[in-house]
């Protein structure tokens, strides 16, 4: 009966799916709302109730035969890996997450849907095939809409996949599974020689777990630094949901009744906070993890008080669990998902942390439950610290509310309190030394770059065409953009491509489009049709990574003029994250190129319009842009402001970068244009070198008023 559920959803969603031709963005949406059904069911089912086969040892168990107990376990753990994957793919724009749902997801429904008789007896237990069973409901509709929504991708997006993007699938889906392994499986599969073998103390066995939470944290950073925000932002929510899944294996509805099993021990509510945070901008809970959750996870992890096997449920959970505690919310800032903390969210996670203290001290000290989370209550941490730590425990005070009675341990609990307090102001100072650490090899690697492009500039002076040349480029392909209060478009079908060294200008009468192509570039407007990148990144897709490429000057800028400009400059900057050893050297070089040290702690308010203007330009140029884009820069400067930022605009070209502006005057562009493209009424009429123009015997001048046409260019 359930498996015929089962096929009919699978053939309906298949059906609505493939009948619907919907707006792109209409599917996109509908994704979204199925996965969250598909999550919100999955959870449901989950949390409903443990795994039947969790107590299998050595494939030992009553429920099915060993064979079958084998596959069934790699079948619950190839579901969890997928299911993870399908709540939070269309969420996530990138090629290689929807060719993992297409083939791995796929692969893995049709075995699910195969095995479901068996995948509901390992789960539910062998009654809940022969009457009826609320999980098994759960499961048939789990299994049905997986299929459907993992083969509906498959055909909407095609078969096609190039050599690599299969070999990055078959490198991608063992570090899944590795994230998503129920905890109970070695030793479901393989048992465990001596249930007694310690993990106590330093032994060898505590040290390689010790490395092992250094090693995979540093191997993911390296893999994952350089790539786009998206990817960083996917894996680490793969990570924690993954993670989160296994770890409340001990945590089902049914044992929130005991308040001993209330995730409230510091490093198990980091579990939760972590993709929280990984979810939702949540700053404070976060910083709260970054601060307290990983050196209480540290500590955890040094001193671990288990009894098992190194293959039993126990062992995993608790590493799984100070793994995530421990490295994750390092992770979380050294991929540059949050920002690095100021001391005021130092700050912040420290009142957090009191809070935590103290409710956890009354729930413990009452005897409700007989918990002691964070171990404030028991002589678990004191008995490791000595004698004297034992001694300081005797101290108590105790009294009754009602039927509840409270027995607190004050002065070995303040102390208790100000050494994790003390230890966490030295996390501040150890993540500022990281920091440190971190720029100082950027800025090593900077100025190896910098020695490299000076070179490069050289050779290109010198008319050598570089092969190996950085990637900085900006290409518009087909784009065309239309304003929702217009009838006609007002750019149409513009094809261009810009490399890093070039100075590009763009000619074109008022109206023509020029600000229109401009604004989509920089992403403060939409786009209709086509596609624009920036160094390899989509403009849409990929806004953030462009912005942080990107220097804008706009035709009407807005400054905050009650700022000085050293003021504004460093407010700009730090928008951009920029060091601040960078930004004093960016700073002195343009203050003293555009002649404004005099005036640059003024308010800004008593700037002339060709100072507001340099200012606008140094903001632009405070990140070191790889495209540097201006709006008719030069209209209203006088000469010698003109001379300035024309030497300005060389110099960020000479390093290998974009200037791409835009004039309507033609005067200014002669001269220093390495290429110009002319639009008129939203089309691109030509793109030609300088030196091309030059050989046809005519000016820019005419050249232009040959394109555009004398009438029109007035
Ligand atoms: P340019 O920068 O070359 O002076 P624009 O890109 O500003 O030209 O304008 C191109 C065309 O788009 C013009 O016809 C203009 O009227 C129209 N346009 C520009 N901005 C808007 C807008 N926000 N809404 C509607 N039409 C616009």
């Amino acid at each position: 009966m359930l498996m015929g559920f089962a096929v009919a959803l699978t053939l309906v969603l298949l059906g609505i799916f493939l009948l619907k031709k919907q707006h792109e963005k209409i599917i996109e949406r509908t994704l979204k709302i199925v996965s969250l059904v598909f999550a919100t069911i999955f959870v449901v089912r989950y949390m409903s109730g443990g795994e039947a086969i969790k107590s299998a040892f050595a494939l030992n168990t009553t429920l099915l035969s060993p064979a079958m107990t084998a596959v069934v376990l790699i079948l619950v753990w190839l579901v969890y890996t997928s299911n993870v994957l399908l709540t939070i793919f269309p969420f996530f724009k990138i090629k290689a997450v929807s060719n993992l749902v297409k083939y791995f997801s796929t692969a893995v429904s049709l075995l699910n849907f195969f095995l479901l008789y068996w995948h509901i007896i390992g789960i539910c237990g062998a009654e809940a095939v022969t009457s009826f069973d609320f999980r098994a409901l759960l499961m048939g509709l789990e299994a049905g809409i997986s299929l459907a929504y993992s083969s509906y991708i498959l055909f909407s997006e095609g078969f096609r996949m190039t050599k690599k993007e299969t070999l990055l699938m078959f490198l991608t889906i063992p570090f899944m599974m590795i994230a998503a392994m129920p905890s109970y499986l070695p030793q479901a599969l393989f048992g465990h020689g001596n249930p007694n073998l310690e993990v106590d103390g330093l032994s060898q066995t505590h040290r390689i777990f010790l490395y092992f939470g250094f090693i995979i944290p540093l191997c993911i950073y390296f893999v994952f630094r350089k790539k786009d925000y998206a990817v960083r932002h996917f894996t680490l929510l793969y990570i924690s949901l993954a993670s989160l899944l296994v770890y409340t294996a001990v945590f089902r509805f049914d044992s929130f009744i005991n308040p001993l099993h209330w995730p409230l021990h510091l490093c198990n509510t980091a579990m939760y906070i972590i993709p929280l945070c990984l979810i939702f901008k949540w700053e404070k809970l976060f910083y709260f993890t970054y601060f307290i959750n990983v050196l209480g996870a540290f500590l955890a992890m040094l001193m671990p008080n288990m009894v098992d096997n190194i293959l039993a449920t126990d062992t995993m959970h608790f590493w799984l669990n100070h793994y995530c505690a421990f490295f994750m919310p390092i992770l979380i800032v050294a991929l540059k998902i949050y920002p690095r903390p100021r001391f005021r969210q130092f700050i912040y996670s420290m009142v957090g942390f009191v809070i935590y203290f103290f409710l956890i001290l009354i729930i413990n000290a009452s005897n409700y439950g007989s918990v002691d989370y964070f171990f404030t209550n028991s002589d678990f941490i004191a008995e490791k610290l000595g004698k004297w730590a034992e001694d300081l425990r005797l101290v108590t005070w105790e009294f009754n509310i009602g039927s509840l009675n409270f027995v607190f341990h004050p002065v070995y609990q303040i102390l208790f309190f100000l050494v994790y307090a003390v230890a966490a102001l030295g996390m501040w100072f150890l993540y500022e030394l990281m920091y440190t650490f971190e720029d100082q090899m950027i800025d090593m690697h900077e100025r190896k770059r910098k020695i490299k492009l000076d070179e490069l500039a050289l050779k290109i002076d010198k008319g050598v065409i570089m092969s190996d040349i950085e990637k900085v480029d900006l290409k518009l392909e087909h784009f065309s953009k239309k304003y929702s209060s217009s009838k006609v478009f007002a750019v149409e079908d513009a094809n261009l491509e810009v490399h890093g060294g070039e100075i590009f200008g763009f000619l074109g009468p008022n109206g023509a489009g020029k600000s229109t192509i401009i604004k989509s570039i920089v992403g403060i407007q939409t786009i209709t049709e086509g596609k624009i990148e920036v160094c390899g990144y989509d403009v849409e897709k990929q806004s953030v990574e462009c912005k942080k490429l990107i220097g804008f000057v706009p035709d009407h800028y807005a400054l905050y003029e009650k700022l000085t400009g050293r003021e504004y400059i460093n407010y700009i900057a730090d928008l951009y994250e920029v060091s601040k050893e960078d930004r004093d050297r960016r700073i002195e070089k343009y203050v003293t190129l555009f002649n404004l040290e005099k005036a640059f702690d003024n308010q800004m308010k008593t700037y002339s319009h060709g100072m507001k203007q340099k200012i606008a330009i140094i903001s632009a140029l405070v990140h070191d842009p790889k495209v540097w884009i201006l709006d008719e820069p030069l209209t209203g400067l006088d000469p010698n402001s003109i001379f300035e930022v024309k030497e300005c605009m060389k110099s960020h070209a000479l390093e290998g970068n974009i200037v791409f502006f835009s004039s309507h005057i033609i005067d200014v562009v002669e001269r220093i244009c390495d290429r110009i493209a002319i639009i008129k009424g939203g089309k691109l009429q030509c793109v030609k070198t300088l030196e091309e123009i030059e050989k046809s015997g005519k000016t820019l001048e005419e050249f232009y008023l040959s394109v555009i046409g004398q009438e029109e260019a007035k």
